[in-house]
Formats: structure tokens, C-alpha cells, sequence
């Protein structure tokens, strides 16, 4: 039977698709920037334009690493959904986030400070780099930001 998807359904399988073109060799993130359920951005992780492409230049080694054993390189999905709306002078003020994983600390600020009033993740991103406790989620959570894990039709999430 035909099941009608939610706007959290069709917006988190676009974040998965999108991860999908992401040119870093480890994690491929995505994420989709909305407001009054429309899409006013997106974003996956990967360097800027007019630098390199990881899984290109360095396809044996992967991306090399900064000090936190993180892409040197990439923006990460939420930086690049965040910087093209601001570019595009698109008011991100009371969006709402999908992203595939969790914000690290760094992107939960530049969340927060954009005026983003909600999260919605996939994965964990403490999970994904075995610490104990999802910081972003935490330090959004702590200043007002709603936080959540997806939790709709996983039959619509093809990762
Ligand atoms: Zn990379
Ligand atoms: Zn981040």
C-alpha cells in the first residue's frame, strides 16, 4: 500500500542522497536547510571549490588529516548549507536542519549563531567517533535549539 511520506521523510532521504556526492574518502555527510517545510539550502562535506577533491587527489591515502585526525580540507555538510543561503542573502533565522550526523561542536555553533531553532539527525556523532557524549547536540540542546533524532519511515532511507 501507497504510504504517504512526512516532509522529514523526503527531506532526510534528500540529506542521504546528497552524502552520496560528497568527495571526502571517510564520512559523507549531507544536509538539508529548510523553513516552513521548503528547502532553502543544502550541503555536503567537501572541500571548497577551487581546492582539491579528496577521493581524486588522494584516492590511495585519503583525505589528509588535520591535528584531529578530521579532513584538512572539507567544509563540513551544515558549513556548506549555512555559507550558500548567506551568499544567496536567504534568511536562515527559524530554519530547520536534516542533517545525516549530528553536528560536531564547531557546526552546533555556527547552527545556533545562524539562527537555526531545529536539528534533525540521522546518526550520532559521537557514536560515529566513539566519544561519550554527542557535544553539538548538547551545547544546541543547552541554548534553546530543538534536537532530534530522525525517527520516521526508515523504508524511505536508502544510505
Ligand atoms: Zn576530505
Ligand atoms: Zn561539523
Amino acid at each position: 500500500m501507497y504510504k504517504r511520506p512526512d516532509f522529514d521523510d523526503i527531506y532526510m532521504e534528500l540529506a542521504v542522497n546528497l552524502a552520496k556526492r560528497s568527495h571526502c574518502i571517510k564520512r559523507h555527510v549531507g544536509a538539508v536547510l529548510t523553513k516552513d517545510t521548503r528547502i532553502i539550502s543544502i550541503g555536503y562535506n567537501g572541500p571548497p571549490e577551487k581546492t582539491h577533491n579528496c577521493d581524486e587527489e588522494w584516492p590511495e591515502e585519503g583525505c589528509p588529516r588535520d591535528s584531529k585526525g578530521s579532513c584538512s580540507l572539507a567544509l563540513h555538510a551544515e558549513e556548506n548549507a549555512i555559507l550558500f543561503a548567506v551568499k544567496n542573502g536567504t534568511e536562515v533565522k527559524g530554519a530547520t536542519i536534516y542533517v545525516t550526523l549530528s553536528p560536531c561542536i564547531s557546526c552546533a555553533r555556527l547552527l545556533f549563531a545562524s539562527g537555526v531553532k531545529k536539528v534533525i539527525y540521522l546518526h550520532s556523532y559521537a557514536e560515529y567517533k566513539g566519544l561519550d557524549v554527542d557535544e553539538g547536540n548538547a551545547f544546541l540542546s543547552k541554548f534553546g535549539v530543538e534536537v532530534q533524532k530522525y525517527s520516521g519511515d526508515f523504508s524511505m532511507i536508502h544510505e
